[in-house]
């Protein structure tokens, strides 16, 4: 059944849902993860596959176009390609997508290639096997590697890479990063630290702004062409002869809240409706309660009406601990 779509007291239609299937993770990245985050996360509360379902289909209904479905690791979940294929098949949606680490995408790849998945954002933040070791705190370099590769061989579906900038750590690998672009028809996208993290990395110099990221490239690759990006993409870059492009997001030093268009749903079953919310609305007593498609978009209705004009500056600032409760 078609609802009225969802618009908040500031006029901004939500059209994309980010919704995290797992808080679990087989890295720990040093920027998002404590050593022992296993501990505090996962059990029944886990949203099901049928319950993720449903959701999806409220908020399609709600005029939601848009799915990415992240984590923790989503790829932990052996059922993400049958999320992916639900979700695709749910009238109104029209792109799904996926953020992952991608050690488990050589076991994925063909099954969320049929269910349909449209793209893909692909997490390295080097391409050195010792930093990754140090980044991650685990030995994953080679499979990490040899799944990127595989993906950027396939050339079946949309790429990005996620990669995270920090001050002496790889702040030296930009080149690294924008050489890929010139076989292949990815995005690089080079992301500022946010200060999401169990480790508080924020707190230690490490943090390397969008202005320095462009500044080294403008240094590197004087033929930068700026295009026309996205919202969240402040610098938008090809090159000639680089297939691909390069982006980075500015996540920390701009703000974005006045095109912000996402709802987040965390693998618990509580909507976030701001990346800045600490407590968010809880839906699985919903879910588990039997309660209507209407009683579930209500809900959905209420937390879209709690999206403040500014997040970030909203004084609700924030002691979200880590990125991966929401998935990013
Ligand atoms: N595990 C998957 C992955 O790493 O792609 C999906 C979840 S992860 C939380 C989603 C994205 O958030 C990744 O690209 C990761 O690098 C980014 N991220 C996590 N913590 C961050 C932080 N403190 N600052 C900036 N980006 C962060
Ligand atoms: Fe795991 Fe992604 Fe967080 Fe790294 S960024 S610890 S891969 S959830």
């Amino acid at each position: 059944m078609k609802r009225a779509p969802l618009v908040d007291h500031f006029h901004r239609s939500i059209d994309y849902a980010r919704i995290a299937v797992t808080s679990q993770c087989n890295l720990r990245c040093s920027y998002c993860m404590r050593e022992d985050h296993a501990k505090h996360a996962g059990g029944v509360s886990l949203l099901t596959k049928q319950e993720i379902d449903s959701i999806i289909k409220v908020l399609a209904a709600l005029g939601l176009t848009k799915v990415r479905f992240t984590g923790g690791e989503p790829l932990l979940r052996r059922d993400i390609a049958e999320l992916v294929r639900a979700a695709k098949n749910t009238t109104g949606i029209k792109t799904v997508s996926l953020t992952t680490n991608g050690l488990l995408l050589d076991r994925f790849l063909p099954a969320l290639i049929d269910a349909g998945l449209d793209a893909i954002n692909f997490s390295i933040d080097t391409l050195d096997h010792e930093r990754y070791k140090a980044i991650t705190r685990r030995n994953e370099y080679v499979r990490a590697r040899e799944n990127l590769d595989m993906l950027l061989k396939s050339s079946a579906i949309a790429v990005k890479l996620n990669v995270v900038v920090m001050r002496d750590i790889n702040s030296d690998e930009l080149q690294s990063f924008v050489d890929l672009t010139r076989d292949y028809p990815i995005t690089v996208r080079f992301l500022e630290l946010q200060p999401f993290d169990d480790n508080q990395i924020w707190r230690t110099g490490r943090f390397f702004s969008a202005e320095k990221i462009r500044e080294m490239l403008q240094q590197c690759y004087p033929g930068l062409q700026p295009l026309t990006g996205q919202s969240t993409q402040y610098f938008s870059y090809t090159l000639s002869e680089h297939k691909g492009s390069v982006a980075i997001i500015p996540a920390f030093t701009r703000n974005f809240c006045s095109q912000c268009n996402r709802i987040r749903v965390t693998s618990n079953g509580t909507i976030i409706s701001c990346l800045y919310e600490k407590e968010g609305l809880q839906l699985l007593p919903l879910l588990r309660g039997n309660a209507s498609d209407d009683a579930i978009a209500d809900l959905f209705r209420f937390a879209v009406s709690q999206k403040p004009e500014d997040g970030k500056h909203a004084g609700r600032n924030s002691s979200r601990t880590s990125m991966s409760e929401i998935g990013g």
